[in-house]
């Protein structure tokens, strides 16, 4: 069935004033922010984390707040052929935030619009910019108010709005599931220039469809974020396995155990079984003090070993035995090799920050600013020990040059009204290569390297999703999306019918003539 949505009006006004300058422009939109023009050669929109694709916007829109954002959207839709890019913070891998020719929204020039604490039915909430970074809602809720969020990702130099277009995860989502099931709330500008406040009960398939909607329904400007009370300090742990199945089995079964009965935080990664100061033995210990002892690692070790990484929250006032006992007692219920356990206790926001302290050593020796050709699955765990044999102990049994992410999650914590695809299985794992290429090692070779994976998986019938998905083709993302593509579809058709935003996406285009959006392309 082809669903012809809607026509495209021709407005030769708007087209002329493409051909003005900036300043033009922007008086003409009556913008409260500013533009800049795409061809200023440093023009960050053009360029991403991934260092893989270079796209040139026409403008770069540095909105006040969701006025601005709706006035470049309805300009864009009285003109033939504009698209309009949300940029969070361009820590995308596949130029999902640019725009060929089109108009980039930087997000986050809107951070200060936002950050207002609210009680709601005694639950502490933050209502916060899309455009805030974590970092930043770190800094205003725990810092200031002893709150945090209750599920974040990893690394906190995202914006809100980036990671709830995708999902959000990270060590706490087995527990509270995806930043995406933690958000009561939402203000939307949609595709056709609306701004509207979204939630459960309100314009529900907005909001739904905004959650994992990969930016293709509407722009997120503020997001009410649960909050819980923060604790003090993190007792941050790491175990090594040397067999796949011990590994899964102790991960699983504290991921399902209740709270006080399993660890705040639960991930887990491969490394190479070997003496590499970069990604092997030597990448695990967590206090400096204390190295790793190879000694211990029994001799039917593979090519790869798995480290758990835990973590334990507790108050400054909690008795040091009370977190000895208790932390004791649930490691006491794991199988890792004797004698590779490592530990420190950390503030919490010192918890938070890890990955900053990796950015900060990464820009010191030059590969941060290198590609990052990174994959990122979802693996159910009816496939997993496949994976492990296939991929890891075989394809990548070398590393990536960077860390190897697995850990368990419960898909019965995630929202299936929102617009993220997920495996079928109830305990799937997420599989992240953050891969790092060295000076003069080529970047194709990880490309290729990442596409003979998602080949594998696909030919094998493995049941498995990218995550943070990058395809070419409208085929391939309709197997992504599976039996939601038919929902995806017509919320595109509701929310955007012109094929505006998230061009970057690569999955609907706005045609110049008309906008033809088809469920069976
Ligand atoms: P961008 O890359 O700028 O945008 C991503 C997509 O969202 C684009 O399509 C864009 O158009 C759209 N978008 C951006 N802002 C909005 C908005 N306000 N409303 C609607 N659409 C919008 N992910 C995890 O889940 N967990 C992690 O632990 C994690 N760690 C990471 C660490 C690093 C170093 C990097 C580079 C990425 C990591 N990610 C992680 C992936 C991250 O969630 C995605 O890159 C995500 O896109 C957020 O990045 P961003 O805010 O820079 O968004």
């Amino acid at each position: 069935m082809i669903a012809c949505l809607g026509r495209i009006v021709h407005d030769n006004d708007a087209e002329s004033k493409l051909d003005d300058d900036v300043s033009t422009i922007s008086k003409s939109l009556e913008l409260q922010g500013s533009i800049e023009s795409g061809d200023v050669v440093s023009c960050s929109a053009s360029k991403d984390f991934g260092g893989l694709y270079s796209i040139k916007p026409l403008f770069l829109i540095k909105p006040s707040g969701a006025e601005d954002i709706s006035r470049v959207v309805k300009f864009a839709a009285r003109t033939s052929n504009l698209t309009v890019a949300a940029r969070g913070n361009g820590h995308s891998i596949n130029g999902q935030a640019m725009s060929d020719g089109g108009l980039v929204i930087d997000m986050r020039s809107t951070e200060e619009s936002h950050f207002e604490f609210l009680t709601i039915n005694d639950s502490p909430h933050i209502d916060v910019s899309g455009g805030a970074l974590w970092e930043d809602v770190l800094t205003q809720c725990v810092s200031r108010f002893g709150l945090a969020p209750r599920s974040w990702t990893d690394y906190l130099s995202l914006t809100v709005g980036g990671t709830l277009s995708n999902a959000g995860v990270s060590g706490q989502a087995f527990r509270y599931g995806p930043q995406t099931s933690n958000v009561t709330e939402l203000e939307v500008v949609t595709g056709k220039g609306e701004i509207t406040v979204c939630s459960e009960t309100l314009n529900s398939e907005l909001f739904f469809g905004v959650l994992g909607g990969l930016g293709q329904f509407g722009i997120i400007t503020r997001a009410r974020v649960k909050l819980q009370p923060a604790p003090d300090m993190v007792r941050w742990i790491r175990v090594v396995y040397s067999e796949f199945d011990e590994f899964t089995r102790d991960a699983e079964f504290l991921v399902t155990q209740e709270e006080g009965e399993s660890f705040d935080y639960v991930e887990g990664f491969v490394f190479p079984n070997r003496d590499d100061v970069f990604d092997g033995w030597p990448s695990v210990p967590l206090d400096p003090v204390h190295e790793f002892s190879p000694g211990h690692i029994p001799q039917t070790a593979g090519s790869v070993l798995y480290s758990l990484e835990l973590a334990f929250h507790y108050r400054n006032s909690d008795p040091p035995s009370t977190v000895d006992t208790v932390v004791s007692r649930i490691l006491g219920r794991l199988g890792f090799v004797e004698g590779l356990k490592s530990q420190v206790d950390v503030s919490y926001t010192e918890f938070l920050q890890r990955v900053k302290r990796a950015e900060e050593e990464a820009r010191a020796n030059g590969c941060w600013d290198r590609p990052h050709p990174w994959l990122n699955l979802f693996v159910s765990k009816s496939d997993i020990v496949k994976f492990d044999r296939t991929v890891f102990k075989t394809m990548l049994k070398d590393g990536v040059g960077g860390p190897m992410l697995i850990y368990p999650l419960l898909r019965s914590r995630w929202d299936n009204r929102s617009s993220v695809a997920l495996p079928d299985g109830e305990i799937f794992y997420i599989v992240a290569l953050l891969r790092f290429v060295p000076k003069g090692q080529s970047v194709e070779n990880s490309v290729a390297q990442n596409q003979e994976i998602v080949k594998w998986c696909t030919r094998e019938g493995l049941d498995f999703k990218l995550y943070l998905p990058h395809y070419q083709s409208i085929q391939d993302w309709k197997r992504h999306f599976g039996n939601q593509w038919s929902r995806f579809v017509d919320r595109k058709a509701c929310f955007d019918p012109m094929a505006i935003l998230a061009p970057g996406q690569n999955i609907f285009r706005r045609d110049p003539s008309s906008v033809i959006i088809s469920r069976d392309l």
